[in-house]
């Protein structure tokens, strides 16, 4: 459906741990930009070792990386205390700006980075605004969280027309086995 398209990721994975960056490194991704909440860890939660781990890993593979979020420096603070890396907050993602600057920051072109997050609304919406790729990871939901919002209902449905649009074709290029 065309009228969801400005929302379709490039790439779809169950979580920052399922994607093959040594595979994102052969396609010349140079660059990966996260969202934090939801995406890296449950909202507001502070930064795991799995987590801590996985930034070592990925500048080791040669990925530069950098966190774009629309919370506020503290958050951000108490997130990176064993993480070293670029981050930018009070984003207002989907807008653009919070996007080019992150690159600029990088020192990356656009065709280089990739854009991760949880929200096609805001994450991933942004991305395709910036020309940027977005792959896009199941959100972090803890077992008493029953009741889902209305705005992910429907992310669920476009993923679905997603599902079965050309666009899927991307998808090999950024899951790893999980
Ligand atoms: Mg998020």
């Amino acid at each position: 459906m065309r009228l969801f398209e400005k929302y379709y990721p490039r790439g779809y994975a169950k979580s920052v741990f399922a994607i093959d960056y040594t595979k994102l490194y052969e396609k010349g991704c140079r660059a990966v930009i996260f969202d934090i909440d939801n995406t890296l860890v449950h909202h507001g939660d502070n930064s795991t070792p799995e987590v801590d781990q996985l930034f070592v890993k990925l500048h080791a593979a040669g990925l530069k990386t950098l966190l774009l979020t629309n919370n506020d420096e503290e958050r951000v603070l108490r997130f990176i205390k064993n993480i070293e890396t670029e981050y930018i907050c009070d984003a207002e993602k989907p807008d653009p700006s919070g996007y080019i600057k992150a690159i600029e920051k990088l020192g990356v072109k656009r065709s280089q980075a990739v854009v991760i997050g949880d929200q096609l609304f805001t994450d991933i919406l942004g991305a395709n605004r910036s020309g940027i790729a977005g792959i896009l990871v199941r959100f972090i939901k803890l077992p008493e969280e029953k009741r889902i919002g209305k705005r992910r209902y429907l992310e669920k449905l476009i993923m679905l027309f997603w599902r079965h649009s050309k666009h899927k074709k991307f998808n090999d290029i950024y899951l790893g086995e999980s």
